[in-house]
Parts: structure tokens; sequence; C-alpha cells
């Protein structure tokens, strides 16, 4: 069967036929696939991926900032492709693209921040070096002048029998709190050392602002936070997007450096390190400091719409078409910074040009198949991620097919161009009735399933398929492991950690001709079986028994 000059894709492909051919009745049940599947692999071509990604990620695309140009002239270009390959439109009124309104908050020079003691000289602060904060109003200026209260975790979990707020009033307050969340190894109690949806900041601000605050710090620790302060500050420098929404919001949503926070709690007669070992006690209780903010938010305000770009190949079974198999990927990055001097075009050549690549590539191949799945297959590559998933929010409050007919969203971010991969990561897939399906097929693709990387980072909430997830759709991210053909497991780590420190979301996020992006194709195509088997199988995917989001499944089917 093996013949040398054979391309890498068809030697899989064929390998994987031949396999499934003698493998049992039962494990062929989960991971064969049409011969049709099979030829659309083999067209999945390695330089289309490198040709989108070195497109989307040049400094004529600016960055590809949300609301910004470069950001729509991405959104065209994919648009284009998907016109091109003869999908159908899927977004509004005809068209590939779905508008999604926004709008654009910058701070202004004139915005002061303080920190007033009761007693004693008011803590100014640095915007950028020392804070970071938006009004989230989406109103021109606000005055806060407001008390304290510390709330440890700021977290609400019943499940977890925990509560931070303890029933404490802190409607006109500013809250003070800690990113992350308990620490603990107990899997039961906020799944142990993997981080849950409740460390996340998006959570933080929303329950703040859900319980009337009118302001929420967190205190940055990058072992915390698991990134440092300039992926912080530069993802909360200059124009900032929120949804268009009447829903409460804060006055002043931030982050304050931790020299800062540590000044503060001394400010307040308080210890940092122990307010931190506090939080981790279900006892801890808020506490109200006897410091205010002092802050005038001044912003510049700018109503735009952005578009998740959103494609369809109707699925060839007549009653099965109504239902789908969403891919995801993100387009937006973080744009350019014209008062940033050097380099100041954030490319995001990994992050995410590499999912649009594979995205694009996926796209055309299910196009181009004589044979179609018999579910439709969407494509969406979404805006203002970097914005905190906002346009897979939208995506997934307003799916071209309802939420409880979308099988699985299968979802690409950052999938690095190193070479060969001979594991992947697929976190989130375990909590799916999909999972051994994605167990035998990584199997006929010779790749390891590697637990996550770092639970502690909370992947799983920050990325776009979490937004689908959200309304209950099975969805997760399919991306590499760390052992690559010809390395070790540590050379892979070693590349993540530098990758992380050095380039991730900085303007170094470049392409390079050296990149190797065999692994980003081989990540198309194991997407590519997974996604045709899901459009084929009999049932549509869920969530395993009491999983977090079995109930926005169950809300989201019973509501057709
Ligand atoms: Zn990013």
């Amino acid at each position: 069967m093996r013949k040398l000059l054979l391309p890498s894709a068809l030697v899989l492909s064929l390998t994987i036929a031949y396999a499934a051919r003698k493998t049992t009745r039962d494990s062929l049940a989960s991971a064969h696939l049409p011969p049709a599947a099979i030829l659309a692999l083999q067209k999945i071509d390695v330089e289309h991926i490198r040709a989108h990604v070195r497109f989307l990620s040049t400094d004529l695309l600016e960055g590809r900032g949300t609301g910004q140009r470069g950001g729509d002239i991405a959104a065209e270009y994919i648009g284009t492709q998907f016109w091109l390959y003869g999908l159908k439109a899927a977004g509004d009124s005809g068209t590939f693209f779905q508008k999604v309104p926004m709008v654009g908050v910058t701070p202004t020079l004139e915005t002061s921040f303080e920190f007033a003691p009761n007693k004693g000289d008011a803590l100014k602060l640095k915007p950028l070096e020392q804070y970071v904060a938006y009004d989230q109003t989406q109103e021109t200026s606000n005055d806060i002048d407001a008390e304290i209260v510390y709330v440890g975790y700021g977290i609400e979990a019943p499940e977890y029998q925990w509560d931070d707020y303890k029933g404490v009033d802190v409607r006109g307050k500013v809250l003070l709190m800690l990113v992350n969340e308990p620490t603990s190894n107990d899997p039961n109690f906020f799944k142990g050392r993997a981080l849950t949806f409740y460390g996340r900041w998006v959570y933080k601000y929303l329950e703040a602002a859900r319980k009337g605050a009118v302001g929420a710090i967190l205190i940055h620790k990058s072992e915390m936070a698991s990134y440092p302060w300039e992926v912080v500050r530069n993802s909360n420098s200059g124009e900032r997007s929120l949804l268009k929404t009447d829903a409460p919001q804060l006055k002043a949503a931030g982050w304050i450096q931790l020299d800062v926070a540590k000044r503060l709690a001394q400010r307040s007669g308080m210890d940092l390190d122990k307010m931190i070992e506090e939080a981790n006690s279900s006892n801890f209780h808020p506490v109200t400091l006897p410091v205010k903010l002092k802050a005038h938010m001044v912003s510049k305000i700018r109503p735009f719409s952005s578009n998740n770009i959103v494609a369809m190949l109707p699925g060839s079974d007549p009653k099965l078409k109504d239902e789908a198999v969403l891919y995801t990927a993100h387009y937006d990055h973080l744009g350019i910074r014209p008062d940033m001097p050097g380099d100041n075009i954030y490319n995001g050549a990994r992050d995410n040009a590499t999912g649009c690549g594979i995205l694009l590539e996926l796209a055309r191949v299910f196009a181009q198949s004589p044979a179609r799945p018999r579910r439709s297959i969407l494509f969406a590559s979404v805006t203002a991620e970097e914005q905190g998933l906002l346009g897979s929010e939208y995506l997934g409050k307003h799916p071209p097919i309802p939420a409880g007919k979308i099988s699985l969203d299968l979802n690409f971010d950052d999938v690095p161009p190193l070479g060969s991969p001979e594991e992947t990561e697929v976190v989130g897939s375990e909590r799916t009735t999909f999972y051994p399906t994605v167990e035998a097929m990584a199997n006929q693709f010779r790749l390891a399933i590697r637990p996550d990387s770092h639970p502690e980072a909370g992947h799983y909430y920050r990325s776009d398929h979490f937004s689908l997830a959200r309304v209950g759709v099975p969805a997760f991210s399919i991306n590499e492991g760390m052992k690559y053909k010809g390395h070790n497991n540590e050379w892979g780590m070693k590349e993540a950690e530098e990758y992380t420190n050095k380039h991730y979301h900085q303007p170094s996020d470049e392409y390079s001709p050296d990149m190797d992006f065999t692994g980003d194709a081989v990540m198309a195509r194991f997407g590519l079986a997974l996604g045709w088997s899901a459009a084929s199988q009999r049932a549509l995917v869920g969530w395993q028994k009491g999983d977090e989001f079995e109930k926005a499944r169950v809300q989201a089917q019973g509501s057709h």
C-alpha cells in the first residue's frame, strides 16, 4: 500500500481506510469514514493553509482589529473564499455576513483613577503601567466615588457550596477580587486543578454587574492568571469592543498590577498575601476597605458593527439537513496600536490566522466533495474573540440553525506551525457523548490524546467553542499536543512556553516562511473526519449526564 512518492495525506488516509476495514465492527461503527470523506481528507493541502495564514497576517491586514479596517478586510477575504468554493451564504439576508452590533470604548487621557484612603494621601494610578479599566456602560463619562469591598474570588457557586458574597449588599460598591478560583486538588471542587468558568474575568465582571456593583477590579498575579501583565495590558489598551446591550454594566471593569494591590492592602492596614490566603476558605466574608475608588471615567464611544462570516454546505439527507455540524475559528486579533512606538501591528499569525487557514481549507474540500454528509455543515469565522468571545456569543444567540439542532461545534484557535504532531488536545470532548468517536478517530490518525496540558489556565473557557457550549451545543477545540515527530515532550513544552512568554498577544506573533504547517493540515484532516462522522451519525451529540452544560442543551432542544 505504501508508495514512497505518495503525498503524506494520501498515505495517511489510505492507512485509515485500510485500518477501518480491518477493525472490529464496534470500532468500525465509530471510526469508519465513507470514501467521499477519505477523498476530501486527501485534498487538504498544507500549502493552502500556509497561503491563508501568510495573507491574513501580513502587515497590510493591520492585525485584524475588531471594528478596524484590517479586521473588515479579513472578513471580506474569508467571505469571498466561501463564495468561490460555492458554499451557501448563511449570514443576514442571503449574504455571508452576520452583522454583530457593537460599541467601541476607548478610555481617554482625561480619565483619572485613584485609591483614596480615609486617612492619608490618595494613590493615583498610571494607566497601562499600574491599572487598566474600561467603562462598560457605553456612556461617554461616569464618576465613581465608592467604597472598595474585597470579595475574595468574587464567586457564587451553589454547586460547590461556595459563596464569597455571603449575601452582603454590594450595590454601588467597587469590588476588589482575585482572578482564578479557590485552589484545590479535589476533582469535585471547582474541577480540582482545572479552571472553571468561575475563575475567568468574564464571569467575575458579569456577576459583579448582576449584583449591582459599579466597578470590579481584578488583582493580577501572573501565576493565578496564567498570563503575564503584558497580556492584560495589550488586551486592555486602546479601543475595546462590547456587544451592544441594555443589560447592567460596570462603570469600571479593570485590573490592577500586583504591586499596586500590595500597596492598596498596606494602606488599608492589611496584608495582601494573607488576603489571598483567606480567600481560599469557604468561611471567607467580604471585607470593606477603608479606601474608596475615586475615578473619572471618560471614554470615546464608537458604535459600529462587525461581522461573523457564515457559510453552509447543505446536508444530503432531506430531513437531517435541518441539523448541522459547526466549524468555528475567530479571524480577529488585536489590531494596530498607532500610539505604540516600534512594531505596533499585532499580526496574529498563530492567533488565529492558523485556525482561519484550517477552517477555509476545510470549507474548500467539503464544498468540492462529490458526496456530502447527511447533516449540513456550517462554517463560521467569528469576530471579536479577543474582546471576550463576542462574535461567537452573538452567533450562539443567533445561530443560522437552532442551537438544539447543532450536533457539535469544532473550533480551531492558535494551532502551532511546528511540524508533525503525535498528540492531540481535544479538551472538553470527554464531556460529550462523542468521545468514543474522538478516541477511535485519534487512534486511526495515530494521535495520542493528551489531557489538558494546563487545566489551571481554563482554556476551555477561553475560546469560542465555549460560547456555543453556553447555549448547549457540545463543543470543543481541536489542537496539537506537546509531542512532535523528531522531538521529545520537553521540546514541545519549551516551544509552548516560549510562545506564551514572548509572542502570545504580542506584535511578534508574525508569519515566517520557515513555519511548518504539517500539523495544521493534520488537525484539519482530523477535524474533517470528526465533523463528517458527527454529521453522519444517527443521533445528535450530547453532553454527558450531569455536565455543567447539559441543562442548556435540554433547554435548547425543548424549545423547538
Ligand atoms: Zn488570542
